[in-house]
């Protein structure tokens, strides 16, 4: 049967790493070099780059997947609602206890000067959210700058043509023009997706990428509006939710029912809810993550100082154990990978904190208890792997036969202790595979019997894992096979073994 040929994959880690591909990091030779290192997935980040570059990327991760034969997912991240303070004619030294007036763009108000110009003491600023007051009311926080800058709304006139809110600057620093805004706490009255989010997502589409993130998520709605436009588009491209506002924190059960994984998000989110919450909130995430057996990745500032430097701090190696120790299926660079200086020591480095974390610590903290498995048959079967892996020290490794993917996610959730390989018949779920915890993806046309497929366990059990005759392996899959059935069946198998069916 042929399957791709075994992969030159690095040593065996559980949690996965994701990195955003920029500058820095986009030539065929890096690129190579970061597959190397221990690469899984690749983000591209909508926010930054046009189509023509994030194409030549997308090409070249795909030329090195070809290469390495270790499966690379792909991940695209829309930029979502972001809003803006408008432009500034030179950058302006804010000082606590100023006050600024903020008015939505193209809105000239009444007898407004221009913005950056003080007047009677008060600082004219604009901003390109309309609805900002209509949704603010007096002692609403506003932070600009990625947080660096804290106003509190004082006074609102919400509607009309001097439409306008006024704030007393409570943190200051220095502002600078399109600078970014938070509204913690508040649902923006934007769609789900810009125009530019609608274009990205077709691009997404067109380029075969494996997961759309989705920022600013505020509730269940914005995933749906996602779905429904990939559904027109005829793609199954998974939806991974951002979580990076306080809002959303709220409704965290609903979003990860819509979703199919969710981001900790951390550098919105702590501007959000301020940075001595995002360690109780990533557990949160997290966890509701493994309760709806979704995978989840943990972002931002990982190793921030290794944009410059070619080593981390000790504090930054620690998180990441810690995110590891959480129990997050994926860690992310983002500034490291996409512009540093340092890109593959970043992934080299992430790779060593990871495999160091999970022989010293419990990677298996959370066993996963989510889904139901008296009525799921995939579930059920799962649980039954779970349990044959835990009691049985003899197993050496679980191989899942796949149509959907669905199986090798719920396996990856269970958090087994042995390999698990993935076997996909379909390119896009094998490349989607590679972000979750534990799991080898291996491409490979579906068996047409019982014994073919067998033949195939024991080829990749001795290729991938250098299993000897009669290791013993757990094989799983849907029978009939190739009927796209939920996995139902659960198989000990000795590789090498003969089988000797009674019907046969
Ligand atoms: C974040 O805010 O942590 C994040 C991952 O989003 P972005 O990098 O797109 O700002």
């Amino acid at each position: 049967m042929p399957i791709d040929p075994p992969t030159a994959a690095p040593d065996r880690r559980g949690a996965k790493i994701l990195a955003t591909l920029g500058p820095a990091s986009s030539s065929p030779e890096v690129i190579a070099r970061l597959v190397d290192a221990g690469l899984d997935a690749v983000r591209l980040n909508f926010s930054h780059g046009d189509h023509d570059t994030l194409a030549a990327i997308v090409a070249r991760a795909r030329a090195a997947q070809a290469a390495s034969g270790r499966p690379l997912a792909l991940l695209g991240d829309l930029q979502g609602p972001k809003i803006r303070i408008g432009v500034l004619p030179a950058p302006i030294m804010l000082h606590a206890g100023w006050a600024v007036r903020i008015r939505p763009q193209g809105t000239s108000g009444t007898g407004a000067p221009g913005p950056g110009t003080p007047i009677d003491g008060v600082l004219p600023l604009e901003t390109d959210y309309a609805g900002l007051p209509r949704h603010v009311r007096p002692g609403q926080r506003i932070y600009l700058k990625d947080g660096l800058i804290d106003l509190e709304v004082t006074q609102v006139e919400p509607d009309g043509a001097d439409a306008h809110v006024d704030a007393v600057v409570r943190n200051g620093g220095m502002l600078t023009s399109r600078a970014g805004m938070n509204i913690p706490g508040v649902r923006l009255d934007l769609p789900a997706l810009s125009d530019k989010d609608l274009a990205d997502l077709r691009f997404a589409v067109e380029q075969g990428l494996d997961y759309l993130a989705l920022s600013f998520v505020h509730d269940a709605a914005d995933l749906r509006a996602a779905r429904a436009a990939l559904d027109a588009l005829g793609s199954d491209m998974h939806v991974i939710a951002k979580i990076e506002t306080a809002f959303a924190l709220e409704r965290l059960p609903e979003i990860m029912q819509a979703a199919d994984g969710v981001m900790v998000a951390r550098g919105d989110l702590g501007v959000e809810i301020g940075a001595e919450n995002v360690p109780i909130w990533q557990r949160r995430i997290i966890d509701a993550a493994a309760e709806a057996l979704a995978p989840c990745i943990v972002a931002t500032q990982m190793l921030e100082s290794m944009v410059s430097n070619a080593r981390p701090t000790r504090a930054e190696a620690s998180d990441v154990a810690n995110a590891v120790w959480d129990g997050a299926d994926a860690v992310m660079l983002s500034a490291e990978t996409a512009v540093g200086d340092y890109p593959v020591q970043a992934v080299a480095m992430m790779h060593r904190i990871i495999r160091r974390a999970e022989e010293g610590g419990d990677a298996q903290r959370l066993a996963r208890a989510g889904g139901d498995w008296s009525r799921d048959a995939s579930r059920s079967v799962s649980w039954a792997v779970r349990a044959v892996v835990e009691q049985n020290a003899d197993v050496r490794a679980v191989i899942a036969f796949t149509i959907s993917g669905y199986t090798g996610r719920l396996i990856a959730q269970d958090r087994m202790r042995v390999p698990v390989i993935v076997l996909a018949p379909d390119r896009a779920v094998e490349q989607r595979a590679a972000l979750l915890w534990g799991v080898r993806p291996v491409h490979c046309p579906p068996p047409a019997d019982l014994d073919a497929m067998l033949r195939t366990v024991d080829e990749i059990a001795r290729a991938e894992l250098g299993c000897e005759d009669g290791a013993q392996v757990v094989v799983v899959g849907g029978v009939p096979l190739n009927m796209g059935k939920p996995t139902n069946f659960l198989m000990l198998h000795a590789v090498g073994e003969e089988r000797h069916d009674p019907g046969a």
